[in-house]
């Protein structure tokens, strides 16, 4: 078929070219530096985050965050001169699958904190948003009565880098709104990937949110994520939801008490509530409450915290290593031979390992 005489009659043409308008604030393209107004030292941003300015302490966020090898000596200074302040917020890790409540109900619970005299961070950590543009947490307007209230501060995920990277940029980021004030600091994440492990580490308590009726399959909730959860809220107990809330109350109930006790004494629940309608919001602030008390008390508070920070100082080491061995020219090239010869079944992945190690520790061995 002539192409040209279709197009004539069909509706369906390609029209000339016009203009693409600019997609991005040309400022963003410039370098980083030059569109930074002032460079601000870390002393003047911890000045600034401690007397309450939430642009300041978005900045040194992205400061943190940054990949630039230039701010990264600044960044380890704004932190090590944050941590003495740090440490004193609830770190509190919410995860369920998209579409559960997570941004409702952050919401309601942090206006709920807020009016009883708390200051409320958000900090989210995204998987969906490591991997493309696409963000399963940020596309959407959320939490806007919060993010306008001036007692709290939303940070959306840092959307660079593998899932360790953005967990340890999101600890990093913990440190700045711990050391501004904010003494409740969530963590949401999305129940459907390896980012729950990741946050339940860098938390002291662990809230999952579901769906009545759902079934866990359905919600793509492993029985690994009931393990870690501290308390399990199922959502939307509104309406004609009310009946089937309670029964999956009660069935999410049996199934935890199949689960091994925890060692800090705490028997996780499940509570039913309303995000949107604000049911039993304090009864959730209630449960938290006495999962403080008991952990302060029996010291495993304290106990987890420091496991985590060990785990932490153990994961960068094992980070650095990993990146400094898969980055190295050296190695890259041999790797390559190494992978032929293993997949041509001439070496095995054990003989290919172990001379790739021996080369690296006795060319990198002082
Ligand atoms: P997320 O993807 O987990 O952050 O979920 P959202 O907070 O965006 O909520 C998804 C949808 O469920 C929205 O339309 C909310 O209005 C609705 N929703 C959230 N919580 C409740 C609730 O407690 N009851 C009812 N009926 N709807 C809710």
């Amino acid at each position: 078929m002539n192409s040209k005489k279709s197009h004539k009659k069909s509706a369906l043409k390609v029209n000339a070219g016009i203009e693409k308008p600019e997609a991005v604030n040309p400022l963003l393209q410039q370098k980083p530096d030059k569109f930074r107004k002032n460079r601000v030292s870390p002393s003047e941003y911890l000045k600034g985050i401690q007397t309450g300015n939430r642009t300041l302490l978005s900045r040194a966020i992205t400061l943190v965050e940054s990949t630039l090898p230039e701010d990264s000596k600044a960044a380890g200074e704004l932190i090590r001169l944050c941590l003495p302040f740090s440490g004193k917020a609830l770190r509190m890790g919410v995860t369920g699958v998209p579409g559960v409540g997570k941004s409702t109900f952050i919401e309601r619970f942090g206006l709920f904190l807020i009016e009883n005299g708390h200051k409320v961070a958000v900090l989210t950590i995204d998987p969906s948003s490591m991997r493309s543009r696409g963000s399963i947490l940020g596309d959407k307007t959320r939490m806007e009565e919060l993010g306008n209230n001036s007692r709290a501060f939303i940070r959306p995920s840092a959307s660079a880098g593998t899932l360790g990277g953005v967990a340890r940029k999101t600890r990093e980021a913990m440190i700045l709104c711990e050391a501004a004030g904010y003494d409740i600091v969530f963590v949401e994440t999305v129940g459907v990937g390896q980012s729950e492990t990741a946050v339940a580490q860098m938390v002291d308590f662990f809230l999952l949110l579901m769906l009545a009726g759902g079934g866990d399959e359905l919600q793509g909730i492993k029985r690994g994520i009931m393990e870690m959860a501290d308390l399990i809220v199922i959502n939307k107990a509104d309406g004609e939801n009310i009946n089937k809330a309670n029964l999956a109350k009660r069935e999410y109930e049996n199934a935890l008490h199949l689960f091994p006790p925890l060692p800090n004494g705490w028997q996780p629940s499940v509570l039913t509530a309303s995000a949107l309608y604000g049911e039993n919001v304090p009864g959730i602030w209630d449960q938290i409450e006495n999962f403080m008390q008991l952990t302060k008390q029996n010291g495993f508070f304290e106990k987890n915290r420091k496991d985590q920070a060990y785990q932490l100082f153990e994961e960068t080491i094992h980070q650095s290593i990993h990146d400094h061995f898969f980055s190295h020219p050296l190695i890259k090239s041999r790797l390559k031979k190494y992978k032929a010869q293993i997949l041509n079944q001439q070496l095995s992945p054990y003989e290919a390992s172990q001379k790739l190690l021996d080369f690296y520790f006795h060319s990198f061995q002082k």
